[in-house]
């Protein structure tokens, strides 16, 4: 069939050999097309160029991402399933309790894949002076290191307009604990989509194939969503112990000065770390998390 000339278009869903495609360069709806040979594989959010067809329009040329989240296959081998996202929002709240390791493991993922961590505390409704205590607590060094904390409430919706000019401009995909509010969240962020609350999502897309894709959504203030089962597991699978200890931010300036070459930063000597916890530069909570992560992965 004819071919419309070429255009901008972005990838906002993906099914197998075809994938969603909307344009960019104006308005206009999404079209399902194929891919040309030879373009690798296409994932959610990925740039392109194509061309309008009947019954479906052509993906002809693919362009560099920025970033890319990839999760393992069943072979172990990383598949890249959404690219070009500037955010990875780490939900968390009261309840289900979180944990430092596991924020810390999500932070540490984020880095390895070079994209901005912001930790989003929702459910802020439910914090008493106690609660607001314990969350203070176990979220005050994150500043100190440079990530930004943003605080949420889909029950009273307070924090909802400061979350969405965060995001506006930009695509963030939602990471967290099954229960923390991600789903909440999404619909009070994207009106006319229902993501069902309080569902575990392997259990809502089981059987339905396509609906395991990743989706992008689009903001009405601007801005855009990335979302997928898999996605919300993203942190959660393999790194190597270097990964994790360059994750760590504020090891960084310290990870090349340890005496020994191979130092795992568990308390050898000649530890330029150590050193700086001495020093006050580093905190003992973090080099501890550091090492139940870093050992936890070489049990796996
Ligand atoms: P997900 O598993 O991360 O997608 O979490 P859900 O969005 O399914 O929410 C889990 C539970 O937390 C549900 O019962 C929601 O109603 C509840 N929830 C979500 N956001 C809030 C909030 O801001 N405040 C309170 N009190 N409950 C919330």
């Amino acid at each position: 069939g004819e071919l419309g000339p070429e255009q901008n278009g972005l990838i906002i869903a993906h099914y197998g050999q075809q994938v969603d495609v909307e344009p960019l360069d104006q308005p206009g709806p999404a079209q399902r097309c194929h891919l040309r040979a030879n373009l690798g594989s296409l994932v959610t959010g990925d740039k392109i160029i194509w061309r309008e067809g009947k019954p479906t329009g052509v993906v002809v040329a693919t362009s560099e991402r920025s970033s890319e989240l990839s999760r393992p296959d069943s072979h172990g081998n990383l598949r890249p399933v959404a690219a070009n996202i500037d955010y990875i929002v780490i939900v968390l709240a009261l309840h289900p309790e979180p944990h430092a390791n596991l924020i810390n493991r999500y932070l540490v993922a984020a880095e390895a894949v070079n994209i901005e961590p912001l930790i989003l505390l929702n459910k802020v409704d439910l914090l008493d002076e106690a609660g607001r205590q314990q969350m203070d607590d176990l979220l005050k060094i994150y500043p100190q290191i440079g990530y930004k904390i943003l605080e949420a409430s889909t029950k009273s919706q307070d924090g909802l307009s400061a979350l969405k000019s965060t995001l506006k401009d930009r695509t963030s995909v939602f990471v967290g604990q099954s229960g923390v509010g991600k789903s909440s969240l999404i619909n009070a962020l994207l009106p006319g989509v229902d993501i069902k609350v309080g569902e575990l999502s392997q259990a809502r897309n089981k059987g339905t194939h396509t609906t395991t894709t990743a989706k992008l959504f689009h903001f009405p203030e601007g801005g855009d969503l990335i979302d997928s089962p898999g996605i919300r597991e993203f942190g959660l699978w393999h790194m190597s112990r270097e990964q994790v200890a360059d994750g760590f931010v504020e090891f960084r300036p310290y990870l090349n000065n340890c005496k020994f070459r191979d130092c795992k930063h568990e308390g050898e000597p000649g530890c330029s770390l150590q050193a700086a916890i001495a020093e006050g530069k580093i905190s003992p909570e973090r080099i501890a998390s550091y090492a139940s992560i870093a050992n936890s992965l070489e049990q796996l």
